[in-house]
């Protein structure tokens, strides 16, 4: 069992990119915005405290989401990709002992760098399918659906992301920038770490990122 990680910034292609690789490679994807968004929506004790957070951009604590994450990685034996997960330091470090203790080897983090000026276009733009096993992400400028509000893959509707305004990405950026640095050095020392221009179309970091995969097949 390894885990992968994709680090990186508000709309720079995360989820996009983790998509798209788990289709092509067996992979499990785990995704803490995903696993978070369902508790809320659930109204389980996590989303309950998590709701007021998410919506403002801020961050939920790390005891919180490594507990979750933990949680999962106890219950998986397959490769894992990450989205959006390790996001401070803290949890970094956090991730690094777990998985030194379970005897689970650190596979690629792929760090997608995207130029600032371009990620809130992105995020204002961007609309997901309701129907969480779906979960297609579309663009309204790049990559609209064909009808409006509509999934073109299963026919659920789209949705506008609470976290998703002009407001919350700020506050999200604030937050970004605070936690990224020292996440950022303490993975560039590592074996597997990848940067990944991510200003290209999304077809192009996808075709990178199987090629790197395969690479290590
Ligand atoms: P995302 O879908 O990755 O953009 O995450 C949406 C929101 O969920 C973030 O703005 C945070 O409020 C919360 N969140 C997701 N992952 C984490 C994490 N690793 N640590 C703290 N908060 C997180």
């Amino acid at each position: 069992m390894k885990v992968h990680i994709l680090l990186g910034p508000p709309g720079c292609g995360k989820g996009t990119q983790a998509k798209r690789l788990v289709e092509k490679r067996s992979l499990i994807h785990l995704s803490t915005g995903d696993i978070l968004r369902d508790a809320v929506s659930k109204g389980t004790e996590v989303g309950l405290r998590a709701k007021a957070l998410m919506a403002s951009g801020k961050l939920v604590d790390d005891s919180t989401v490594n507990g979750i994450v933990f949680a999962r990685l106890q219950d998986e034996t397959g490769d894992v990709l990450f989205d959006g997960y390790p996001r401070t330091l803290f949890q970094a470090e956090s991730l690094q002992t777990f998985l030194s203790a379970q005897g689970i080897a650190l596979g690629y983090v792929m760090d997608i760098e995207v130029p600032w000026q371009e990620l809130e276009a992105r995020v204002v733009n961007r609309r997901v399918c309701s129907n969480n096993a779906c979960g297609a992400i579309y663009n309204l400028n790049s990559k609209p659906p064909k009808v409006e509000g509509i999934c073109d893959l299963c026919g659920g509707s789209l949705k506008h992301r609470a976290d998703d305004t002009s407001e919350a990405f700020q506050s999200r950026m604030v937050e970004f920038n605070k936690t990224f640095q020292p996440l950022q050095a303490f993975y560039q020392g590592m074996p597997h770490y990848r940067s990944v221009d991510g200003s290209r179309p999304p077809e192009q970091i996808h075709d990178q990122l199987v090629q790197l995969f395969q690479e290590q097949a």
